[in-house]
């Protein structure tokens, strides 16, 4: 079958493995089918020699978390991403991957009135012990929320589906941070309700596609400032997306939003740093897609007394886009090493500037926090998250 992988992008691998130490999934299991190198084997004899697509060869693309940390080890420069992207669209697009009924749920994302009423009911139903533990949903998951106001058009912050359904209390500390740079800002709610990185992980890219053209359309000229990793790292992907110089260029103008503070630090009111130990979680988004990972230390560093750095150097947590609730097992164990990680710090929060990361972290009793959640309690002087 051909999974309409670029010939030369899946050449590109020398099986040299020299991937497997960073892959989450080899990394809990030892099987060489779970492996970038084994995968992208798997790829070559379906699109070259025209192997069946057997169950084993479906579970292994399947298990892929995506985190890409084997593209950050691989010294051939494989691009990873592009290979596992082609793949799943190409598997989705003939009904192999992604079943109907995750399809209609991606579906509500780009809905925010039917994301709102169903996220409120998750919430009483949560509240009441009726959602299932592994669904990872935050033990104060609010039913109703403040909503965000524009304060100037120096630049958009980006609210999304999930993350303003569940954690609006980040954009809001987020754009509180912003404001108090001198900037004004206007959060963009239901200019731009999805950037579609589920929508891409599930093989659906031409959705993503046509969120992106959307969101092109009706985010004009202003830097994009994100709070949420994935959906950076899928923003700034819309140029390789769609393809087009006026992709390129909306790509240009995405910043995480730690990369677009480091540079304004001094802009920030001066403070005291606040008494707390937090180890740093680098989001794969952010340090294997983005690479801006380095951003979120400099931009935390003058807010608080320690900065802890965790010893697995950036290995995935196991959270990746819906892998958690799709893939329980595989996340829980893979998310087993990243607790030892912050066990042997033992910080007082642990800072993630992804809500899946954070949500995953979380649902095991990690206390997680966003970077702009402690920079705003440092400037702001609001009350730091619960532990
Ligand atoms: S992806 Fe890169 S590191 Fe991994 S086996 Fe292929 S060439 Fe080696
Ligand atoms: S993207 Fe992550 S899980 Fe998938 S093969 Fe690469 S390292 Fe392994």
């Amino acid at each position: 079958m051909d999974l309409k992988i670029d010939p030369e992008e899946l050449n590109a691998c020398v099986q040299c493995g020299l991937c497997l130490p960073h892959c989450p999934t080899f990394r809990v299991t030892g099987d060489e089918a779970m492996s970038p190198r084994g995968r992208i084997k798997l790829m070559r004899e379906v699109q070259d020699a025209g192997a069946p697509l057997t169950k084993e060869v479906l579970r292994s693309f399947d298990t892929c978390v995506q985190c890409r940390g084997c593209e950050t080890a691989c010294p051939s420069g494989v691009q990873y991403g592009h290979l596992m992207e082609a793949t799943r669209e190409t598997l989705a697009a003939k009904g192999k991957v992604t079943p109907r009924w995750q399809r209609a749920a991606l579906m509500a994302l780009n809905r925010p009135r039917m994301l709102r009423a169903g996220s409120a009911a998750l919430a009483i139903a949560n509240k009441f012990g009726l959602v299932p533990a592994r669904l990872g949903l935050p033990a104060n998951m609010p039913v109703r929320q403040a909503p965000l106001k524009t304060s100037g058009h120096d630049v958009y912050l980006f609210t999304g589906c999930v993350m303003d359904a569940w954690q609006r209390s980040i954009h809001a500390a987020a754009q509180r941070v912003v404001e108090a740079a001198g900037y004004g800002v206007e959060p963009t709610g239901a200019l731009a309700p999805c950037c579609g990185a589920l929508h891409m992980h599930a093989g659906l890219a031409k959705t993503t596609r046509k969120f992106a053209r959307a969101m092109i359309a009706s985010l004009p000229d202003r830097p994009i400032l994100v709070d949420s990793a994935g959906c950076g790292a899928a923003m700034k992907d819309y140029g390789h997306l769609l393809g087009t110089p006026e992709a390129a260029a909306f790509s240009a103008r995405v910043f995480d939003i730690q990369e677009w503070l480091a540079p304004n630090l001094a802009r920030l009111p001066v403070s005291e740093p606040l008494d707390v130990r937090v180890a740093i979680q680098d989001p794969c988004h952010l340090r294997h897609v983005q690479q801006v990972h380095l951003a979120t230390r400099e931009a935390l560093a003058p807010f608080v007394s320690e900065l802890l750095e965790l010893d697995d150097e950036g290995l995935c947590c196991g959270a990746g886009g819906a892998f958690s609730v799709l893939e329980p097992e595989l996340a829980q164990d893979i998310r087993a090493r990243k607790l030892t990680s912050i066990e042997r710090v033992d910080p007082d929060y642990v800072a993630s500037a992804n809500p899946g990361c954070a949500l995953h972290l979380a649902s095991s009793g990690v206390p997680t926090i966003h970077p702009m959640e402690l920079i705003d309690a440092a400037i702001n002087n609001t009350p730091l998250p619960a532990k």
